[in-house]
């Protein structure tokens, strides 16, 4: 492609968003497809020769986008958001356009120098100590794994990775049941084993994990000759917005000598709020945190901010030097892959810059309390409306609720087929209903063993109009299940 047609079609290209974004509301939240419908409009084999753009541009319009699923979609309340907002788009572009791997300090030193900085303002803008550093990774999940493969070379005096762990003691993992699955993946791929993640029971309306049950846990474990390694401390978890007391938690891990995770990947965000900040009370005795940018800060999926008091026992557990990767002559400067599992990097830090830079720090948390306020407001109306039921009070802006009409569940069924033990299926069937809608999206979760739905506010564009008209739709819908 040369350069001029490059420039047409980075400006088709440009034009395409702005026109996607503008209208992306008018279309279905969650793609409407079947499973293999796009598959089979794709050729099986690839072309020999070189296509038109025109036709490469038209086939993203016909084939690829009936199969998505608009995240960026103003009544987009499903999962967590992986929100995103124009500052961040502009500098994804340059980003791909630069297309710097940025490994090394040397491989791009603005990128590693800029992650460094950007990296300390959000610590500042969340509220941690000095003491902490921070590295941008590729999720959530990844910022996980390296903090519990170094609380695993911590709990071994660093020969873990030299010796294996083949006849070791073992070690262990203490986390809640509410701490989402990225934490029993990193047990696993640490080594340390599913047998070995011990969960301790929650209490209280935040259903945080109980600290004198860790406690008591940690001390059997020791008593038995198991080791140890971390906790994993839950704020704001995936299914209903748990948290757990960090501050009584890392009081736990300090007496232990326990290495202290807090996963805060979607609430994070929010403590740039100091208002919201209570729930992370304690977070500043760990000895690392994960909150995601790219869930609930406008900035685009991957960037995950992972602060840690002890860079050098991280770098200890993945850095490898070999003479291939060295830097002559620059000894002691920051090479950011030795504080992640991945060695190669995108340049992650220019799109957070660029958002914190264009929104500023005040119009960022303004968004955020929004969100939690028109959360409130909603599951103010559904507790009060008598058809429904609030199975878990907002955390910021995440709820839970389901649809029990008066006879549903008690056996009656009052019209809606429903008898005593099924408003799991009522409420499934509803879900199943409101997606295929498409007005909103919506996903479930169990909550005290029953079938729930989820409603969690953090998309960019989403006005208190986008929370009314899904309650409006959520509403029409269910009573149509009932007549229907
Ligand atoms: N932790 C929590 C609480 C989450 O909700 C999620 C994802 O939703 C994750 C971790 C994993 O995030 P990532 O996709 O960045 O790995």
């Amino acid at each position: 492609m040369d350069d001029e047609t490059f420039r047409a079609w980075a400006h088709r290209a440009a034009d395409w968003s702005v026109d996607y974004l503008e209208g992306v509301g008018e279309r279905p939240v969650r793609a409407q497809v079947a499973p293999g419908e796009i598959f089979r409009q794709l050729p099986e084999t690839p072309p020999a020769a070189g296509e038109p753009m025109e036709r490469i541009f038209s086939d993203l319009d016909r084939v690829v986008m009936p199969g998505m699923t608009h995240w960026q979609h103003p009544r987009f309340f499903a999962y967590f958001p992986a929100n995103a907002s124009p500052p961040s788009l502009v500098a994804e572009f340059v980003t791909a356009a630069l297309a710097a791997q940025c490994m090394l300090w040397q491989t791009s030193p603005a990128a590693t120098e800029l992650e460094t900085r950007v990296m300390d303002w959000l610590r500042q803008m969340i509220g941690l100590p000095e003491a902490f550093s921070g590295v941008i990774q590729d999720s959530a999940s990844g910022a996980t794994l390296a903090a519990l493969l170094t609380a695993r070379e911590r709990a071994l005096g660093f020969t873990g990775n030299a010796t294996g762990l083949a006849g070791g003691p073992a070690l262990r993992v203490y986390a809640s049941q509410q701490v989402h699955s990225s934490v029993d993946k990193a047990v696993r791929i640490a080594g340390i084993g599913d047998a070995n993640l011990v969960r301790i029971p929650v209490t209280g309306p935040l259903h945080g994990m109980d600290p004198d049950a860790l406690d008591a846990a940690i001390r059997a474990d020791r008593e038995a000759g198991r080791v140890p390694a971390a906790i994993v401390a839950c704020l704001g978890g995936t299914g209903i917005g748990a948290c757990d007391p960090i501050e009584a938690v890392a009081a736990v891990a300090q007496r232990h000598g326990v290495f202290l995770h807090v996963d805060a990947a979607w609430a994070g965000s929010a403590m740039i709020c100091p208002e919201f900040r209570d729930l992370m009370r304690g977070a500043e005795l760990a000895d690392s945190l994960v909150f995601n940018p790219h869930k609930w800060l406008f900035t685009h999926f991957d960037c995950s901010a992972h602060f840690v008091r002890d860079p050098k026992a991280l770098t200890d557990t993945l850095g490898l030097r070999p003479a291939y990767l060295r830097t002559l002559g620059r000894d002691g400067v920051v090479d950011y892959n030795e504080w992640s599992i991945p060695l190669g990097r995108r340049f992650r830090a220019l799109k957070l810059w660029f958002v914190i830079r264009s929104y500023g720090v005040e119009t960022l948390r303004e968004m955020i309390r929004a969100h939690v306020a028109w959360a409130r407001e909603l599951a103010g109306i559904i507790d009060a409306d008598p058809d429904f039921e609030l199975t878990s009070a907002p955390v910021l802006s995440l709820f839970s609720f389901r649809y029990a009409p008066a006879g549903a569940g008690t056996g009656a069924g009052a019209g809606t087929g429903a008898g005593a033990d099924d408003l799991d299926a009522l409420n499934a069937r509803l879900l199943e209903r409101i997606n295929d809608d498409g007005r909103t999206y919506l996903t479930q979760t169990r909550h005290e063993d029953r079938f729930v739905l989820r409603f969690q506010v953090g998309q960019t564009n989403t006005t208190r109009a986008d929370v009314m008209t899904a309650w409006d739709a959520i509403r029409e819908i269910a009573a149509g299940l009932r007549v229907g």
